[in-house]
């Protein structure tokens, strides 16, 4: 008997039960039940005095007396309310059904436990339809103490799986099952961290004695969760070091040098030195480089990126970018020709909207070696697309790329070239600690000088002419301005609607020839979009109308002006993307947030802190607790944050400790070879066969 049976072998559970169970909750082992734990708990350990309510207290219960009933008249018919009082105050009880049958049963002035759901109105607490037991009666009785409520679905409700049921279940399985629970963490642990054993955590973590009790059962299974996990992460990472060779770029010559010393078109920050020696270091060290390059957007990655392609191409490797889009790919391309344009080296970009025979070419120069750099989106990815010796793959603003994607790029050699993946979307530490613990972190964590602050403003749609004045204002001083529009699917006419009907008026207001203007948005043509930007990146034209797909990487640093309509319906990490592409010359920048007075908290949150903040770890941090790890940058496609009951956020001090005591568990018995560590071995191993984060990180 073990874990891994199905469900159908506890008791009363039936096969069309089981199948249900599958269906609606994903449960299928005895092991997917035992982790399936309640969302809540009904107390009944506690009893409240009424002084003590809380407006947020859900179910209470608490010992008083009835002194008065009466009926009161409503809209339709009428309700039952009682008086409820015990020493420290008074509230009511409210019947809407029944009120016959229970104002004949209530009795005055005799002491009641009254347990319900509390209501919170106008600084009255009240409870409808309370459950009531005389005192007299509830002490003859064995209460039970915590009641488990688990997540369900109408589905299973309707085909009468309640949750008394759910209860009963998952009572028979710990009666049936629980010789074969097994300690999954060494004593070692335990003791240092003053767990709960498996057993009785698992026991509490369903049917707990006591809120101190419940809140030590799930210290211990989270601790376990994020446990298990930074250990696969940290043991893939050791594997990668020690198992996979990575190409060993020995020398710095030639063209690093020459470059650094002749071309470097100005002195790197002492953050952009420091990313280098990291980075310097993993690729001479024949480990395999697996990296993340976080740096808030502007502080100048692509150097960095440039600097470490030249480190391939000195020993005599391949390098290529690989960008989200085409705006950016086509940039990064125009950016590094022009600093190694009095260089030996060959550049190309690759898109879709490359021509047939100009691809051939490229494939051509990329299988013989005299290409050097290839810069592209997508489409490198084609598996026409074959280098001679590839020796690093950069991945830009990375947070735009699936999974998968980033995998395939490591198939195109033998042995896989070195990764750099670059973000402007700082994240968290603990996040990053549970989405890409298996990858080493470099931060350039400091701007290029100079840079002055964004000045950041909030104005409602009705300030729109005193902002068209500023942007005038601006534009007689030399400037250039973005006005940018929400397009939250690249499909919804809707949002063209806005956009053109911004554009109209914009023209109206800013006529030409005095003013030119770009239009830029997804529908448009590749060469048409890219027409427009370098209209604009030339400074022909003044105003860049245009929908997010400028959102990543577009460097115009003569724009200083970035004005968001319909700011709210952008969600943070993007509002700090945009802003972004300005405040990147000289000159004291400005980004005007405009929005309708009909604006909901979050809205309101998020304005706020643009408008308060430019740091973008900041303002990862707001993002993460408004909208959950889920959906930042793409983190759904991470079975890492499928947790069963540890949360990233709320948890981080736990996630912590579970890091730092994998790493030292790691450090001292890589293989989990020695005696005391053969609980976590078997556990690892077990989880290993189970789970799908293998697969899923690359
Ligand atoms: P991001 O990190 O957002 O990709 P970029 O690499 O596009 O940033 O750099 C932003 C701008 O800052 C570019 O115009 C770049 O030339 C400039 N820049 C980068 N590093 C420095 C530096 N050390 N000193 C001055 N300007 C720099
Ligand atoms: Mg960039």
């Amino acid at each position: 008997m073990n874990l891994n049976y199905p469900i159908t072998y506890i008791k009363g559970i039936s096969v069309q039960r089981a199948s249900l169970m599958y269906t609606e909750l994903g449960i299928k082992t005895c092991n997917d039940l035992l982790n399936f734990f309640p969302n809540r708990y009904i107390d009944k350990t506690t009893f409240y005095a009424i002084k003590d309510l809380q407006p947020n207290s859900s179910e209470v219960q608490i010992v008083g007396k009835i002194t008065r009933v009466k009926s009161v008249a409503q809209k339709r018919g009428s309700r039952l309310v009682a008086t409820f009082q015990d020493a420290t105050g008074s509230m009511e009880l409210v019947w809407f059904k029944g009120q016959k049958w229970i104002k004949d049963a209530l009795k005055i002035n005799e002491p009641y436990v009254v347990y319900g759901k509390l209501n919170h109105y106008n600084g009255n607490f009240s409870i409808p339809h309370p459950e009531l037991e005389l005192v007299v009666e509830y002490k003859k009785k064995l209460q039970t103490k915590m009641q488990p409520v688990y997540p369900s679905t109408e589905r299973l409700v309707n085909s009468g799986v309640s949750n008394k049921l759910m209860r009963t279940y998952v009572q028979h399985l710990l009666q049936q099952f629980f010789e074969v629970i097994t300690e999954t963490l060494s004593q070692e642990i335990i003791d240092n961290f003053k767990l709960m054993s498996k057993r009785d955590a698992l026991l509490n973590a369903h049917f707990p004695k006591s809120q101190e009790n419940l809140a030590k059962a799930q210290n211990r299974l989270k601790f376990e969760e994020l446990f298990f996990i930074q250990l696969q992460l940290l043991r893939k990472k050791l594997i990668n070091k020690t198992k996979i060779k990575g190409f060993v770029f020995e020398n710095v010559s030639d063209y690093f040098n020459t470059f650094y010393k002749d071309h470097l078109p100005f002195n790197l920050t002492n953050a952009q030195k420091r990313v280098l020696k990291e980075i310097r270091k993993d690729v001479a060290s024949g480990a395999h480089m697996n990296r993340l390059l976080q740096g808030d957007v502007g502080s100048g990655k692509t150097i960095a990126a440039l600097l470490t392609m030249l480190m391939a191409i000195d020993n005599g490797y391949q390098a290529t970018i690989m960008a989200p889009t085409e705006i950016l790919a086509t940039q990064h391309y125009h950016a590094i020709s022009e600093m190694l344009k009095d260089m030996d080296i060959n550049v190309d970009l690759l898109t879709g909207s490359v021509r047939v025979k100009k691809r051939r070419e490229i494939h051509a120069n990329l299988e013989d070696g005299t290409l050097h750099i290839l810069i592209g989106t997508h489409a490198l990815l084609e598996d026409k697309v074959k280098f001679k010796n590839l020796g690093i793959a950069i991945i830009d603003e990375q947070h735009r790329f699936g999974v998968a994607q980033r995998a395939k790029l490591w198939t195109k050699n033998i042995l896989p070239p070195h990764i750099l993946v670059m973000t402007a979307t700082p994240i968290p530490r603990t996040l990053a600690m549970s989405v890409y613990g298996d990858l080493d972190i470099s931060v350039i964590d400091e701007l290029p000088p100079g840079r002055k602050e964004v000045k950041t403003v909030h104005r409602y749609d009705s300030n729109r002419l005193a902002v068209f004045k500023f942007m005038r204002d601006e534009i007689e001083k030399g400037r250039q301005v973005y006005v940018v529009y929400p397009l939250i699917q690249e499909s919804e006419a809707m949002d063209y609607k806005d956009l053109m009907d911004g554009y109209e008026s914009i023209s109206r207001d800013f006529p030409t020839p005095k003013y030119q203007i770009s239009i830029v948005h997804g529908k448009m043509k590749p060469a048409d979009k890219e027409h427009e930007m370098q209209r604009f990146v030339k400074g022909e034209t003044q105003i860049m109308v245009a929908t997010t797909v400028i959102e990543v990487g577009v460097n115009v640093p003569n724009a200083s002006v970035m004005i968001i309509e319909s700011s709210e319906r952008f969600g943070l990490s993007q509002l700090h993307q945009l802003r972004g592409r300005v405040g990147r010359g000289g000159d004291q920048s400005y980004c005007i947030l405009l929005s309708s007075y009909k604006l909901s908290e979050e809205g309101k949150t998020r304005l706020k802190t643009m408008v308060d903040t430019t740091d973008g770890f900041k303002i990862a941090e707001v993002d993460l607790k408004l909208r959950g790890p889920g959906n930042l940058m793409g983190t759904q496609q991470s079975g890492v944050l499928n947790l069963k009951i540890a949360d990233v956020v709320k948890d981080s001090k736990i996630l912590v400790a579970a890091r730092n005591t994998a790493i030292s568990v790691l450090q001292e018995d890589s293989n989990l070879s020695q005696p005391a560590n053969i609980n976590i071995k078997k556990a690892y191993v077990e989880l290993s066969k189970n789970s799908k984060i293998w697969s899923e990180i690359s």
